[in-house]
Order: C-alpha cells, then structure tokens, then sequence
C-alpha cells in the first residue's frame, strides 16, 4: 500500500468512529448491562449471541469463535480490507482528513475509495439496462445459449458494455463523477476510452454488496481485444487476489453450512446458485491463492480448529490437476479440510446443467473426494506400479505429500491410503517416507511434487503461537482470570506494584504472559489497553487480552478493597501449590544426612505457612470467584 497514514489521524479514526455504531450496521446489538453489548457473531453460525462489544473500550470479542480487536479490525474483519482500507472507510465516514506520510511512493487520496465504489454502482445499473437494448441482444443470446433467462441476467446482475467506446464515461459525466474517478475505478482508459467495450459483464461484489469491478467477456469475433474475458485492472478497491465472483450471494450460506464451493467461471457460479449450490463463488482473472483461501476460511469461521470444507471443481484434465497441485502447495492446515470434485466427463458446472440438469450439479458436489488424496493419486499413477522399483519410486514421489501434513492425527490415514493405492505393506510405506524424510531432495523446487508445476507461489507462513489457550471455564484458574480482568479493566483500583501478585503466581502460562504484557506498556494512560494489544506479537496472547478486555467482571461495582481481595486470592492459591511442593521435597530429604537443604526448606515451609495464613485472614478465601 502507498504511502502511510499519519499515526494522530489513525488515533482520531479511531476515536471517533463509534464501534457500536460500525457493528450495529452489521449486527443487531442488545444491552447486555455493565455497558456491554450483545448480538448474534457476524462471523460464526450461532443462535444465543455470544458477540459483545464494550462501546467505553472501542472493542468486539466474541466468547464462540474468539474474533476479537477493535472497530477498525471489525472492518478488515468483516469486508476483508486491509488495514489502510478500513481506515480509510472509517475516516470517509467520520469526516477525518488522512494525512499521509509519503514514503517515496504515490499516496493515497482520501476519499477516493467511496468516489470509486459509487462511481462502479452506477456503471453496474448502466450496464444493466443496456442488457434490454437493441445492442444488448447479442448479451441476451449469450447467456440463452448457456441455459440463463432473464429472471437469472436479473438476480445476478449481468450487464452489457456498448462498442460506442465512450457511452459509460459520458452518461457518469452527465452523472457528476470526475474523470480522475472514472479513471480510478478502471471504468475509463487514461485517454477517455470506455475500459469494457462490446462485452457482456459480471459485476463483482465484496461480500457486503459493493461493486468492485467487473468481469467482461469477448461476443463478437471482430473484438480488437482478443482475450476471452478482461476484467478491471487493479484499483484502489479491485484487488484481483482478493476478490472473489459470488461471495455477495454466498457469504451467509458459507458461514451456515461451513462449506464453500470454488468453480472455475462466472457462468459455473450462476449454475450452480440456480442448482441449489449456494455457496458457490469464482476466483476472478487469476488463480485461487493464499488470500482467497483466508477470505474462505474466515467465512466459515473457524478459530484455528479444522473445520468446514472448501470444495474445488476442477476440470479433470491436466490444467485442473496442475491448479489443484497449486492448492495443495499452500497452507496445509488449509489443505486438510479441502475437497476435489471432478467431473468424470470433463464438463464444468455450467456444460452439466445445461445436459444434465440442476441434480446433476449438486451430486457433483456431492462427490468431492479429499484433496490430498487426488493429488496423491495423480502423483502415484505416474508410475508403473506393476513392478517393485516403480512402487518403491512411487512412495518416494508421495512421500513429500504425507510429510508435508503439519497434522500428526491425519499422518497415520494417509500412511494408510497411500499404501493401498500402491499395493505395500504400510509399515513398508512408512519406512520409505520416513527415509525420504530424511533424506529429502537438494532443492526445493527439485522435489517430486513441484515438478510439474512450473511457478509454485511460497506458501504464506500462518501465524503461528506455541502457547495453549486457557479453559475460560475451569475453576482451578478462575482467579487468575478474575484477577486478570480486573487489571485490564480497571488499573485504578491497584497500586503500583500490582498488590504484590507476581508472575510467578500465574499457573497457566498464557496468563503469565499477559500478565507480564502489562508490565511492559505505561497502565492507566489513555489508549494504553489500544497499545498493549498491538504491542503483543504472540496471536493467542493477543486475542486474549482482547478476551479479558471485553468480558464482564463478576461485580458491577468493582473497587480497592476487591482488586485486594482478588490479589490476595491469586498469592493464595499459589501460595498454597509451593506449599504443596515443599513439603513433597521435604519428604523426599533425609534430615540427617542433607540437614543444610532440609533445615532452610524448613524456614521457607514456616515462612509460607504464616503468608497463607495471612492471606486466608485478609477474607481472599471467601472471595467468590
Ligand atoms: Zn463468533
């Protein structure tokens, strides 16, 4: 992205832009009383609303899914933009100026984006009225010849671009757009050129129904441009690795069948919305990628666990193995909850409902088998599996596949499968993938499985956190999180040095480390909750700060003799477990012989004693928790 937007004016933003405002467009939110809110999480299925939002902190969290952070990672989150694009759409709304700080590339106009988002919605209803034009017939016979009607033009919105070549930028003059917007938008060629001329168009939408560009293809022989399809260069809202054809359609059925289903064509997409395949959408001029499959999995709404499934309908030629390879190239958590369905004719979606019917596109969809054991299929066969060396050679080639799974649970299946395929032994299978293992190819690109793919694109390295995530129902650590709430909610009521709680006294390692967090960030000054979060790196740290941040402390009226009380609560209990441990290592000391070691163990066990003592005097034992 260019340039960088001045730190004050990103603070204003997000001053100003009311979080609960920005979601309530999104969700309908319900006083859920200690000035939180509640309503049903726009990122996860769900019936009893587990999605809150503390309005005074400017934060989301939701208590299902774990999607959490503030009202401008509500708007990444939600329409799938980029840090500079949601503040951006903020600041359109909440009339902040952006002041950029130019770093030697061409900056970002404020503004822009909305003038190029209005500017496409009125090209899409150009273009669609010219569907019912004179003109517009060779657009009307196009999509009859491939089994759409009317009412289907209609319901997704097809257009015609006239051949006149300056039609769509005359009627948006005539409209009020600047040329510079026309030009921003793709709609128009720096020379005053209609960008799409003669070409039937599919408007593509962001999931919350704007349009971001379109998708145009070639009608007439005599088109000067000879490319089947063209679609909008990249702009400031059309970012072709990040768009996908159908998601305005989809976006609901994803979430609530945990299910998406990624076709080849904009026409294989309308085919299967009309077959009942409602979660049907299309990369859009570019191959399916890393993005497209985080836009995918944020959809359905997993929260790191593997869930939901992702279906691709490939051509079963070697373009399409070529293009699942690709997939299987990516991120593997990903690859495991990722479905092929090939139709054995070699008909895309489109083709099969017009011969066979809508029935015939959903059980296509039915018939989706996992993706690692296509590919791993498709490697296999490749050898003569008649003979000994050729299976042995076959293993090898396939061993990369199964070493690759990140998932030790799903290692064994594969093992497994991949032994049957081959006709061995799987203890046999899994000697030779450990020996390829070991032992893997020089380079990278020289490994068996990149071999018919000319341009592997490097798997994105996922966010990545060793640190468990702790149980927000069990009782042995409701202390530290009561307490730990307490600190990030209200600061005030401890003193300087948190009332003697230490890090030490955390059990659990994620409360430690946030814990130790908050040591790290001046507490108390304003936005110092906003700068702890985004000082945290580790992703599961992170999220839980945004968790204690957000969810509601058991009194309404908290004060100094409770943070006290809860302090001392959380010295107790650890108190208590050294107590525990010293006395085990006292039993296993002999007295006489390690009398030194026995005697200041002693001291300590007295020491200890007379704190817990204390601490039990000081009422934190009959604190409820
Ligand atoms: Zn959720």
């Amino acid at each position: 992205m260019a340039g960088r937007i001045n730190d004050e004016d990103i603070a204003l933003v997000r001053e100003r832009a009311r979080i609960d405002e920005v979601v309530g467009e999104y969700v309908q939110l319900r006083n859920a009383g200690g000035g939180s809110l509640k309503g049903l999480c726009p990122f996860h299925d769900e019936r009893t609303p587990s999605f809150q939002v503390t309005p005074s902190r400017g934060l989301f969290y939701c208590f299902g899914c774990g999607e959490g952070g503030d009202v401008i990672s509500f708007v990444e989150k939600i329409d799938n933009l980029t840090f500079v694009e949601a503040v951006q759409r903020l600041a359109d709304k909440v009339g902040v100026q952006l002041r950029i700080i130019e770093d030697g590339r061409p900056g970002i106009e404020p503004g822009l984006r909305m003038q190029i988002l209005e500017a496409n919605d009125a090209a899409a209803e150009y273009y669609q009225q010219q569907m019912v034009t004179g003109e517009g017939l060779i657009a009307r016979q196009f999509l009859a010849g491939r089994g759409f009607d009317r009412a289907a033009a209609e319901m997704f919105h097809i257009g015609y671009a006239p051949r006149g070549g300056h039609q769509l930028r005359d009627h948006l003059l005539a409209k009020g757009f600047s040329p510079k917007a026309l030009v921003s938008a793709g709609l128009v060629r720096e020379k005053g050129w209609d960008f799409f001329q003669g070409r039937v168009l599919w408007p593509i939408k962001d999931s919350g129904k704007s349009v971001l560009g379109f998708g145009g293809r070639r009608v007439y022989d005599d088109d000067r441009l000879p490319a089947k399809y063209i679609n909008t260069p990249e702009t400031v809202v059309y970012k072709k690795s990040h768009v996908l054809y159908g998601l305005d359609l989809s976006r609901s059925n994803i979430g609530k069948k945990r299910q998406a289903v990624v076709m080849e064509g904009y026409t294989d997409v309308m085919a299967a919305h009309l077959s009942g395949v409602d979660t049907a959408v299309a990369a859009c001029g570019t191959a399916f990628g890393t993005d497209h499959a985080r836009l995918l999995q944020r959809l359905i709404g997993n929260n790191g666990a593997l869930s939901g499934e992702i279906v691709f309908t490939f051509d079963g030629d070697a373009a399409g193995q070529k293009a699942a390879l690709k997939v299987y190239q990516g991120d593997s958590e990903f690859v495991s909850q990722t479905y092929v369905a090939v139709e054995p004719n070699g008909l895309d979606p489109c083709d099969l409902r017009i011969k066979q019917g809508p029935a015939a596109v959903r059980d296509l969809v039915a018939s989706r088998i996992p993706l690692y054991r296509y590919v791993m299929d498709n490697v296999v066969h490749r050898f003569d599996l008649d003979r000994a060396d050729g299976r042995i050679a076959a293993v090898r080639a396939a061993a990369p596949l199964v070493s690759s799974i990140r998932d030790n649970s799903l290692v064994d299946g594969y093992l497994r499968e991949l032994s049957q395929m081959v006709g061995m032994d799987v203890d046999e299978v899994r000697r030779e993938v450990a020996r390829a293992r070991r032992n893997p190819a020089p380079a990278r690109d020289q490994r068996p499985r990149l071999s018919v793919v000319p341009d592997p694109a490097p798997a994105a390295p996922a966010p990545t956190s060793s640190m468990p995530w702790p149980d927000p129902s069990d009782r042995r650590l409701a202390a530290e999180r009561g307490f730990l709430k307490l600190v990030l909610q209200y600061p005030q009521l401890f003193d300087a040095g948190w009332n003697l709680v230490e890090p030490a006294d955390f059990r659990h390692p994620a409360y430690r480390a946030v814990f130790e967090a908050v040591s790290q960030v001046s507490v108390g000054e304003q936005g110092w909750a906003q700068a702890l979060v985004e000082a945290t790196a580790d992703p599961v740290i992170k999220q839980l700060e945004v968790a204690l941040l957000v969810e509601p402390v058991l009194t309404s009226e908290p004060d100094s003799r409770y943070a006290a009380a809860y302090a001392d609560r959380v010295r107790l209990l650890s108190v208590t477990d050294d107590i525990a441990e010293l006395k085990s290592r006292l039993q296993r000391t002999n007295p006489t012989t390690d009398r030194p070691a026995y005697n200041a163990m002693f001291t300590d066990l007295v020491e200890l004693e007379a704190l817990r003592k204390e601490l039990i005097a000081s009422g934190s034992g009959a604190l409820e928790v």
